[in-house]
């Protein structure tokens, strides 16, 4: 963590308000019981910060990481919740997922008599979640050898079963059709079993909103609770905000003559003498090349447009006759004043989803936490 007066010193650097986000959780918490609250924060906390993010989500009952390493890293932070790795694990793996504590996804009888070898030489547990396939072909057993690991596990005294889940391939609204397929074939897996003392989990962030889709005994809730949504929130959930802001400061000023190309390969040319100003920051931080020439940034509350190609550490942006100075705030995702930039807006820009904008930020933007 950064300390008021280095702040100062900073040209680049990310903000979280983590007050924001115990408020998300708090609403999401509400809205889901008595379902369990399971906090995806694999990829740095979709940016936010791992270890900070797990600090301050007191009021859930899992997280979720995706590899053995950022479990770890979680671990290490002392961190003491439930932790769920979601990808498939290598045989080397077992025995630190099994030394952490982690609770690890099984989708094959092979995987599981690795597992068996392993525990077979000591006095361990392993704490296992059971993966389907209902749709997505990425990792899970299809319901059939699901049943026979199922069954497996019950003979296996070392090896405890804490959830059967799996993953829907959509959640938009008009893939109704396809998302009940999907949680038909999870709720026909799970009827075969005696379900006693195993959580069942199937929805994300995207499907909790689906009026249609049943939440078994837990969700597990990403994207929302860092503030995103795609379709606006209704009632209860209308206070959920975003609370990340990326931010940087005017270094350099400059007047650049008309018909004058912009950074490198020229891809803006001056229309008109015109004034420009210096920001670094760049694609080596995370903030998209696909930008040059779309994106904008606030200064003084005003937008003003990103001219040229943007650089590994450095952007352009044209001020005309707007007001700004050297050391200047410049808000490149976040609020300043009326105005907004958003990450759905970067997304659109970079064609792509913003759950991409927001893993892209790398270590070298620091991260600043609010309380
Ligand atoms: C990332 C992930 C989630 C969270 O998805 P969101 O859309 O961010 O809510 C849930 N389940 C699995 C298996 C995931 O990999």
């Amino acid at each position: 963590m950064i300390t008021k007066p280095l702040h100062k010193c900073l040209s680049k650097w990310i903000e979280i308000d983590l007050d924001q986000l115990k408020r998300n959780i708090s609403l999401i918490k509400d809205f889901i019981k008595p379902a369990l609250y399971c906090l995806p924060i694999k990829a740095n906390a979709y940016g936010h910060g791992i270890v900070e993010i797990a600090k301050a989500a007191d009021g859930v009952d899992y997280l979720a990481v995706s590899s053995l390493e950022e479990g770890i890293a979680l671990r290490e932070a002392n961190i003491e919740k439930p932790i769920l790795i979601l990808g498939a694990f290598l045989k080397e793996q077992i025995e630190s997922l099994i030394d952490y504590k982690l609770e690890f996804s099984v989708s094959s009888i092979y995987k599981l008599k690795l597992i068996e070898k392993i525990l077979a030489q000591t006095t361990k547990k392993a704490l296992v979640h059971l993966k389907i396939e209902v749709g997505m072909q990425r990792v899970g057993a299809r319901p059939q050898t699901g049943l026979e690991i199922f069954q497996q596990i019950q003979h296996s005294p070392n090896v405890l079963l804490k959830g059967i889940y799996s993953h829907l391939s959509h959640s938009e609204e008009q893939d109704q059709e396809v998302i009940e397929n999907q949680i038909e074939i999870f709720k026909s897996f799970i009827a075969q079993i005696d379900r006693q003392g195993i959580i069942c989990h199937l929805l994300n962030s995207g499907n909790i909103l689906n009026p249609f889709c049943e939440r078994f005994d837990m969700v597990r809730v990403g994207l929302l609770s860092f503030g995103f949504f795609e379709k606006p929130l209704k009632n209860e959930l209308s206070e959920i905000k975003s609370f990340f802001s990326l931010k940087s400061r005017i270094t350099y000023f400059k007047v650049v003559d008309e018909g004058c190309g912009i950074s490198y390969g020229h891809s803006y040319k001056t229309d008109k003498r015109s004034r420009f100003v210096t920001i670094p920051i760049g694609y080596g931080d995370g903030y998209r090349r696909d930008l040059s020439n779309k994106g904008e940034v606030l200064i003084r509350g005003k937008r003003f447009p990103i001219r040229g190609n943007i650089c590994m550490d450095q952007l352009l942006v044209e001020i005309g006759d707007g007001e700004a100075y050297v050391g200047d705030e410049v808000v490149l995702i976040g609020k300043q004043e009326a105005e907004e930039i958003t990450v759905d807006e970067l997304a659109k820009h970079c064609n792509t989803i913003p759950y991409e904008i927001l893993c892209g930020f790398n270590q070298r933007v620091q991260r600043l936490y609010l309380e």
